[in-house]
C-alpha cells in the first residue's frame, strides 16, 4: 500500500494538544520463512511542512488573482501567436463590451472590430520582440451594443514570460480615459473658439498668468506691434510701452495686481512703424472655484484720437486759465480800490460790490481750472509747515460762517496734535467741502464738521442734510469734471473741486470718500496720517 499526504492526528508525549500532520506512507507485508504474512512495515514520511508551504502559495495566488480580477485597471493575458484570452478581469470584460464569455477565444474573435486598427500589429511586435509597448490616450474604436464608439486608453502591452523566460503571450494593462479625453477636447474646442473670437475683435487682447506674465496675445497684437510670435515668447510687453510711462504704469499695475480686482489704465503703445498711440487697457482677473486668481484677461482699445483731443483741451485750459489769472487779479485790485474810494451811501457801491462778487467767483473758477491743470502736469506745489490743525478748522469755520448766512456751521470734537502739511491747501479742502455742503443743501440750515483724533490719523467729516446722491455716484464724484447729472441743472460748477481735494489729501497719504443718500444728505470724509 502506498499513499501520499495522509492526514494524521498526533498526540505528543509531552501531552500537548493533538496536532494535524501529513505523511507519505508505504506499507509492506512482512513474510516469515513459510511465506506467511506475520506483520506489516510502515514507512511514514512527514510531509506536513511541504504541504503547509504549498497551501500558503496557493492562498497567495488566489489572493493575487482575485486582486487582478477586481482591479480597476483592465487586465488580460493573451497566449500564443493567436492571442488567446487566458485571463481577463471584470474591468477589461466591461471595456470589450461583449459579455463574460471570452475565455479561450482569440482576441480577434472577441474584438473583430480591431482587425484594421493598430493593435494586432502592436501585440505581435511585443510577442515577437519582447519589447514592451506603452502609450497614453491611444484611440480605439470599439463596438459596444452594436454601436462603434471612439474610446481612449492609457495602454501597456508587456511580454508574458514562462518559467523558462520564453515569451508565451502578452499581458494587456489598460485604463480607459475616454471621459477625460472628451472633456479635454471640449475645452480645446472652446479655447479655439475663444481664440478665433479674440483674433477677430478690433482690440488688442492678452492673457497673463497669476503673476502677471503674459503668455498669449491675439493676432491683432502681433499686427499692431509687428512682433512675431516667436520673438514674443517670454519677452515682456513693456518693450512696447512708451519709455516716459514705463515707471508709472508698472508701479500702478503692480499695486492693482495685488488687489485682485479688475483695473483700467491709459498709456501709449508703440506701433510696428515706431509711432506711439494711446490705448485704454482693461484687465480682469479670472478666478478658480476656490476664488484664487488663475489668470488675467486684458484688452487694449485704441483711444488715440479721443486722448489727443483731450490732451489738446487740457493744454488749452491750462494756457487759458493761466492767461486769465493776471487780468483777473488786476480787475479785482481795481474793484477793491474803487470800493474803498466809495462811501456806503453811494449808489455806485452796490454795483461795485456786485462786480467784486462776480470777479471773486470768476477767480475761484479760474483757480480750480489752474489747479486741476497743475495736478495733470504734476505741478501742484506744496509748502509744508507744522501747525495746529484744530485751530485751522476753527478759523476756517469762523471765516466761512461770515459769508454763509443760510446755514449754521457746527464743529464737533477736536484734535490736540500738530500736523506738518501745506496749511493753505488743507484750508482749500475744507472750504471746498463746506461750499459744497451749503450749495447742495438749499433747504437745510446746518452743516456739521466732526474731527476725530485716532491713534495715527485725524479723521474729518463734513455732513450736510441736502439733496444727497445715489450709490452709483459715490466713487465717481472724485473724478475730473464729474457732476451728478440730475443736480447739474440746478447747481453750477465745473466738477473739479472734489477732484482737487482728493488729490491734495492723497498727497499726504490720506484717504477721501463719501457716504450719501438721496434727499437725506451727504457726509464727506477725509483722513490725514499724523
Ligand atoms: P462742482 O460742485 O463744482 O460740480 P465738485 O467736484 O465739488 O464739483 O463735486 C462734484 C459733484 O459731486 C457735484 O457736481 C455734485 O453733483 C456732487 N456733490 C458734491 N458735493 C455734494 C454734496 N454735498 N451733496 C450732494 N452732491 C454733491
Amino acid at each position: 500500500f502506498k499513499s501520499t499526504e495522509i492526514p494524521v492526528m498526533l498526540a505528543r508525549a509531552d501531552n500537548e494538544e493533538p496536532e494535524q500532520r501529513y505523511f507519505n506512507s508505504t506499507m509492506q507485508p512482512i513474510y516469515n520463512s513459510a511465506d506467511k504474512i506475520i506483520g506489516v512495515t510502515n514507512f511514514g514520511y512527514d510531509v506536513t511542512e511541504q504541504i503547509m508551504a504549498r497551501k500558503q502559495v496557493e492562498a497567495s495566488e488566489k489572493r493575487f488573482s482575485n486582486m487582478l480580477a477586481q482591479s480597476l485597471i483592465a487586465i488580460a493575458i493573451l497566449r500564443g501567436p493567436e492571442m488567446v484570452v487566458t485571463f481577463a478581469n471584470d474591468a477589461i470584460i466591461a471595456i470589450w463590451g461583449k459579455g463574460p464569455d471570452v475565455f479561450g477565444k482569440r482576441l480577434d474573435e472577441v474584438l473583430p472590430e480591431i482587425k484594421d486598427q493598430v493593435f494586432p500589429e502592436l501585440l505581435n511586435d511585443v510577442y515577437t520582440t519582447g519589447v514592451h509597448f506603452a502609450s497614453n490616450e491611444i484611440k480605439c474604436i470599439i463596438n459596444r451594443n452594436g454601436k462603434e464608439e471612439d474610446c481612449y486608453f492609457n495602454l501597456v502591452y508587456q511580454p508574458y514570460r514562462d518559467v523558462d523566460n520564453s515569451i508565451t503571450g502578452v499581458t494587456v494593462l489598460a485604463i480607459e480615459v475616454t471621459v477625460q479625453m472628451l472633456a479635454k477636447k471640449q475645452m480645446e474646442e472652446s479655447e479655439q473658439q475663444f481664440r478665433n473670437f479674440a483674433d477677430t475683435i478690433q482690440n488688442l487682447a492678452w492673457i497673463a498668468d497669476e503673476d502677471g506674465l503674459i503668455y498669449w496675445y491675439n493676432q491683432r497684437w502681433y499686427d499692431y506691434t509687428g512682433a512675431t510670435q516667436k520673438e514674443k515668447k517670454g519677452s515682456r510687453w513693456e518693450e512696447w510701452l512708451h519709455p516716459d510711462h514705463i515707471k508709472k504704469v508698472i508701479a500702478f499695475i503692480e499695486q492693482a495686481w495685488k488687489k485682485d480686482e479688475a483695473f483700467e489704465l491709459t498709456f501709449p503703445l508703440r506701433r510696428h512703424d515706431g509711432e506711439y498711440r494711446w490705448f485704454l487697457t482693461r484687465a480682469y482677473p479670472v478666478k478658480d472655484f476656490n476664488g484664487k486668481i488663475e489668470r488675467w484677461i486684458g484688452t487694449s482699445t485704441d483711444i488715440h484720437e479721443q486722448k489727443t483731443a483731450e490732451l489738446k483741451k487740457d493744454e488749452f485750459i491750462s494756457i487759458a486759465s493761466h492767461e486769465m489769472k493776471t487780468p483777473l487779479t488786476t480787475a479785482k485790485g481795481y474793484i477793491e480800490l474803487l470800493l474803498m474810494s466809495l462811501s456806503e451811501e453811494d449808489a455806485t457801491t452796490l454795483y461795485a460790490t456786485k462786480a467784486n462778487q462776480a470777479v471773486e467767483r470768476l477767480n475761484e473758477l479760474v483757480t480750480e481750472l489752474l489747479d486741476s491743470s497743475k495736478i495733470q502736469n504734476g505741478q501742484l506745489n506744496f509748502t509744508n509747515t507744522t501747525f495746529d490743525f484744530n485751530e485751522l478748522v476753527e478759523e476756517t469755520l469762523e471765516n466761512f460762517q461770515l459769508s454763509a448766512k443760510s446755514h449754521t456751521l457746527q464743529k464737533i470734537g477736536s484734535c490736540s496734535r500738530k500736523i506738518n502739511a501745506d496749511r493753505g491747501r488743507l484750508q482749500q479742502v475744507l472750504i471746498n467741502l463746506l461750499s459744497n455742503a451749503i450749495k447742495y443743501s438749499p433747504k437745510a440750515d446746518k452743516v456739521l464738521v466732526t474731527i476725530e483724533e485716532q491713534t495715527d490719523t485725524i479723521q474729518v467729516s463734513v455732513q450736510d442734510f441736502g439733496v444727497g446722491m445715489s450709490v452709483k455716484h459715490l466713487n465717481k464724484v472724485f473724478d475730473r469734471y464729474y457732476r451728478v447729472e440730475e443736480q447739474a441743472i440746478h447747481f453750477q460748477g465745473l466738477g473739479l473741486g472734489l477732484y482737487i481735494c482728493k488729490n491734495i489729501i492723497e498727497r499726504y497719504g490720506g484717504k477721501m470718500w463719501v457716504e450719501s443718500e438721496p434727499e437725506k444728505g451727504s457726509t464727506f470724509y477725509f483722513t490725514l496720517p499724523l
